[in-house]
């Protein structure tokens, strides 16, 4: 009979074990609540393991001995859990910590020591019984009575702990918290107290003391909530969890070679895949080509992630992609990698951000472009012109032309036929330009009736012919107002390393000439 109660106190030990060593993985080790938490389970784990000894050894020396070394536990383990449970206290309801009161909380503890060790308190001897060997009580002496008294004070702060929390604070994690700690521990300590010592001061001493045995049990239980649970505070690790998985930015996590190891909610709401179905496909796949503003090139980039090299990746740039979406479409973003070290600093793979601008691109678009021709406005060319032609921005001695058109006599047009009538033929008139230039030419509106033409990398000759074919397409083109439009046009080519504003004074004063010649003609000028 006492190897079945050796054998049931030594599981609950081993139980505690597992607990220990599942919580300690996964929790984050660095939380105080998750230590005390640990601590609490081994006293508990030792109280069991010490009382599996005393149930099978035959000599009532050594008994005594191992009866002193289970004090540890016993001990030790009630003040934990009330620390364990101060502790909470302080966390959740973010109160101060009160050194004297968590000094209270421990003050018991060598009380006891004392009282087991100097022979004074709880047993005075040990007797034989079919579940092994069990203390003899003093039932008269007043250290028991001091014992119990311990106890219920513990007990009543514990409660009042646990019930706090879940009356303060309204959170599911703190009523799981609370309902966790406070009421299945009251019960078992109460348990301690009815086995320990009001069953023996009471002479009643037939019941196994096995209260920490049911200790160890709701033990497990918690540890095992641990695992499905965050129980305690939240950690920096739940925390970056929540993060990722509530931001709005598309987060990636690939391995070494590329292939995406997780992807957060925000694939599914922005790009339409399943996050899980993401996994093992490689990152690459998600993007598509397109035009970059950074340096790096879109190709770059999508053959970066394609070649699953991120450790390459130049962590701090933003560039510009399109990502794929599921249903075939892309969205433009921007996109940040950033490598991800093991403990030994070897890179196990990356983290890739990638940031829908959509919004964004609607807006420069707005801003770079007049709303009533559709061309760039003379703010977005005038900065293109400065990013490609100004003295530190220029592309070694290629050449470009610049082409200034002014409508001819078009005041006219407005006061005889409406500015309507006006706005119509600005349209046109813009839809042939377009539609003349090449794509890389940059088309736009420079005021009024008046636009541009920047042809990067083009000889004189090439624009005039250009200029040309425009002012025949204009002049013969039937722009329903019941009479011809005419325009007049200045080409100029950059030499190699005249200014973009020189070059673009050149233009004008070449379209000046043209007015006064007698407009409806091009007129060309040499540097
Ligand atoms: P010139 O041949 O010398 O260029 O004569 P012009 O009449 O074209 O020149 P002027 O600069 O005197 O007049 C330009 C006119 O262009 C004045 C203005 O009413 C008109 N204009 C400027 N912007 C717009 C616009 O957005 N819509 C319309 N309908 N007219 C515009
Ligand atoms: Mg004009
Ligand atoms: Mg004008």
């Amino acid at each position: 009979m006492e190897y079945l109660f050796a054998l049931t106190y030594a599981f609950s030990a081993g139980m505690l074990a597992v607990t220990i060593v599942s919580t300690l993985i996964t929790q984050d080790r660095s939380e105080p609540l998750v230590r005390v938490f640990v601590a609490f389970c081994v006293t508990t784990a030792a109280w069991n393991l010490s009382y599996a000894v005393m149930a099978i050894v035959p000599d009532p020396d050594v008994v005594a001995m191992v009866y002193r070394l289970s004090s540890i536990g016993w001990g030790l383990s009630p003040s934990l859990a009330l620390y364990y449970g101060y502790r909470s206290y302080v966390t959740y309801l973010g109160t101060n910590r009160n050194r004297t009161v968590e000094m209270l909380i421990f003050l018991p503890t060598p009380y006891v020591w004392v009282g087991v060790f100097s022979g004074t308190m709880l047993a005075i001897g040990f007797e034989r019984t079919p579940f092994g060997w069990r203390e003899i009580m003093d039932a008269s002496a007043p250290a028991n009575y001091i014992f119990v008294a311990l106890t219920v004070a513990a007990l009543a702060a514990f409660l009042y702990f646990g019930v706090a929390i879940r009356r303060r604070c309204r959170t599911n994690r703190a009523r799981l918290h609370a309902a966790l700690l406070t009421y299945p521990l009251t019960g078992v300590v109460l348990l301690v107290v009815v086995f320990h010592l009001t069953l023996p001061i009471m002479g009643v001493a037939t019941l196994p003391p096995s209260a920490q045995v049911f200790i160890a049990a709701w033990l497990v239980v918690v540890g095992s909530l641990l695992n499905r649970y965050p129980v305690f505070t939240v950690s920096p690790r739940i925390a970056a969890d929540i993060i990722v998985n509530s931001m709005s930015d598309v987060c990636l996590l690939l391995s070494n070679d590329g292939t995406i190891q997780a992807a957060n909610p925000v694939t599914h709401t922005l790009l339409g895949y399943d996050p899980a179905q993401l996994v093992g496909r490689p990152v690459g796949s998600l993007f598509a080509g397109g035009t970059s503003l950074a340096a790096h090139t879109v190709t770059d980039i999508a053959e970066v992630l394609r070649d699953g090299a991120p450790q390459e990746w130049p962590a701090t740039e933003r560039t510009e992609v399109l990502m794929h979406t599921a249903s075939g479409g892309t969205i433009p973003c921007t996109v940040t990698a950033t490598v991800v070290h093991d403990s030994l600093r070897d890179p196990v793979g990356s983290v890739v951000i990638a940031r829908e601008i959509r919004e964004l691109k609607r807006l420069a678009s707005l801003a770079s472009t007049d709303t009533l021709t559709g061309a760039m406005n003379r703010r977005r060319i005038e900065e293109l012109i400065e990013h490609a032609f100004s003295d530190t921005g220029r592309r070694s001695s290629k050449p470009f032309s610049v082409m200034m058109m002014d409508l001819d006599h078009f005041k006219s047009v407005n006061d005889d036929l409406g500015h309507e009538a006006g706005d119509r033929v600005l349209i046109q008139f813009s839809e042939i330009v377009r539609s003349s230039v090449r794509e890389e030419d940059w088309f736009a509106r420079w005021g009024g009736e008046e636009f541009i033409v920047v042809a990067p990398e083009t000889s004189d000759g090439t624009l005039a012919a250009v200029a040309e074919r425009i002012r025949n397409r204009v002049a013969e083109y039937d722009f329903g107002i019941g009479r011809q439009v005419t325009c007049s046009f200045g080409v100029a080519q950059a030499g190699a390393h005249e200014s973009a504003p020189s070059a673009i004074k050149r233009a004008d004063d070449a379209m000046y000439q043209a007015k006064q010649s007698g407009r409806n003609r091009v007129v060309i000028t040499e540097e």
